[in-house]
């Protein structure tokens, strides 16, 4: 039997993805002993950065940043890591009802009733995210009301066109990855508050896809692990954590961790794999069992050159019933090869996971053709990433509360408990469940550990 290392440290962290090396980056620099616990054998989490056939880098998981994401961009500046813009030039496609449409915003084929009824729709969505203290959304004046009614019956009352309902209800859910009728309506506003509005959420322009990493996204966590050395233990994951003392034992296989603090940045749903002596607060234990992640893959399909461009196509593409619903132009800046991502989620996601991997991939490029044309038909190479059937993930970008969950347990969504303290993204405050809040929500815990220990 393998005898167990021990360990001592001031803060341990639980995850090298970006949220979790960041904090251990910050408590480096303030002269704080960390040591860093991650279950796989690499670093990075939902960033994972590969070389394509031809030597290009692909992303499976994360791949945008932007302007907006200030503390990211600043990281990124630190790490001297090189970024790329994206063209974000062009029409989209559509492919709504059985049929395909060209679009240069998202008003396909709308008439002016319809339009007028979007823009007031997202007008009054974002007033709610702007209305609301975004580390309490259960004490916004209607969050009763907002959070009694799920996201589906919220654009109903909303919205009065069907063409205006069916394009809101589409676009809004696009990046989310599940069914509006499964999200609480108050949820969906304090989602999109954390980015701002909606539109800077999902726009290329002055938004939050703007930039990808030369090197791929997963070199801001490699370029961390690489500074901290052996203080960041990779293959082994955390199953106990023992908080009864002044010392808190972190338990991961054959190592043990003995620590002043403990900061725990999984995806907030993996936290409660953990068994925690003494058991977490009841209240913990209720959000973190509904912060379920979505159903997300995301494949990518390199081609000679990017020739959806000569088009005057961005490269992205929606659909409303198959998967991939979503596809983006991710191709290199360097102009190698044109690779096009496509995001397959929620039940479309779990339609197109039931099938052999060859039809999958058939699926995904009929449905590039229908989009782009014969030439889609022409590629080099297809790659994909469930993140669903990862063990250390379990799902796509964002949990989704469901009605109810905000107004019953909110107050216990990031509060630390005794020395435990929450990162990772799914507790950010700022761009939840994105890069930049995998960066905020690290500060945020390191802030307070770090008030703790004064
Ligand atoms: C397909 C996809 C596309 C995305 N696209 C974008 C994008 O373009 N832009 C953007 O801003 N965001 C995007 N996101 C979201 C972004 O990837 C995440 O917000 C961010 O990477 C989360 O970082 P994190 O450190 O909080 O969590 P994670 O990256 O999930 O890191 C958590 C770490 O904890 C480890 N772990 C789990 N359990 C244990 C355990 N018991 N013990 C020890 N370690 C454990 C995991 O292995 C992992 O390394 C995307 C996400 C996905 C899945």
């Amino acid at each position: 039997m393998a005898s167990t290392v021990s360990r001592e440290c001031d803060v341990a962290v639980v995850g090298a993805g970006l949220s979790g090396l960041t904090a251990a980056r910050r408590l480096a620099g303030r002269g704080k002993k960390v040591i860093v616990l991650e279950a796989r054998n690499r670093v990075g989490g939902r960033t994972e950065s590969v070389r394509l056939g031809n030597g290009a880098v692909g992303d499976l998981g994360a791949a945008f940043l932007g302007g907006p994401h200030h503390k990211l961009m600043a990281l990124v500046a630190e790490l001297g890591l090189a970024m790329d813009k994206h063209p974000g030039l062009g029409d989209s496609m559509a492919w709504i009802g059985g049929k395909a449409v060209r679009y240069a915003s998202y008003d396909a084929n709308l008439d002016d009733e319809a339009e007028a009824d979007i823009a007031q729709g997202l007008e009054r969505l974002d007033a709610i995210g702007k209305s609301m203290d975004l580390t309490a959304p259960w004490q916004h004046p209607d969050a009763e009301t907002l959070d009694r009614i799920n996201f589906a019956e919220w654009i109903e009352r909303t919205l009065h066109t069907e063409g205006g309902r069916r394009v809101f209800n589409k676009m809004v859910t696009a990046i989310l990855g599940v069914a509006s009728s499964e999200m609480s309506a108050l949820h969906v506003a304090w989602f999109y508050g954390t980015t701002d509005s909606f539109a800077t959420a999902i726009t290329n322009r002055d938004g939050g896809w703007d930039y990808s990493l030369r090197d791929g996204a997963q070199e801001m966590s490699n370029a961390m692990a690489r500074a901290l050395g052996d203080r960041v233990i990779l293959g082994k994951p955390v199953h106990r954590i023992e908080h009864d003392g002044a010392v808190v034992r972190i338990f991961a296989d054959d190592v043990l961790v003995r620590a002043k603090r403990v900061i725990v940045a999984l995806p907030l749903h993996l936290t409660g794999r953990i068994r925690y002596v003494p058991p977490m607060p009841a209240a913990r234990d209720a959000i973190v069992q509904r912060a379920a992640l979505p159903t997300l893959s995301r494949a990518l399909v390199r081609y000679e050159t990017p020739f959806w461009r000569q088009e005057g196509l961005s490269g992205t593409a929606l659909t409303d019933h198959l998967a991939p619903l979503l596809v983006v132009d991710n191709s290199p800046a360097d102009g190698t090869c044109g690779v096009l991502a496509a995001y397959s989620d929620g039940a479309a996601g779990r339609q197109a996971w039931k099938l052999t991997p060859k039809a999958r991939e058939k699926q995904t490029i009929d449905i590039l053709v229908r989009a782009f044309g014969p030439a889609a038909a022409r590629y080099l190479e297809y790659v994909e990433r469930n993140w669903s059937d990862e063990e250390f993930t379990r799902g796509g970008a964002t949990p989704m509360f469901g009605p109810g969950v905000w107004t019953s347990f909110g107050p216990a969504f990031a509060a630390p408990v005794g020395h435990i303290f929450w990162a990772g993204a799914d507790t950010a405050t700022c761009w939840n469940s994105f890069l930049e809040g995998a960066v905020q929500a690290a500060d945020r815990a390191v802030d307070e550990v770090l008030a703790s220990l004064a």
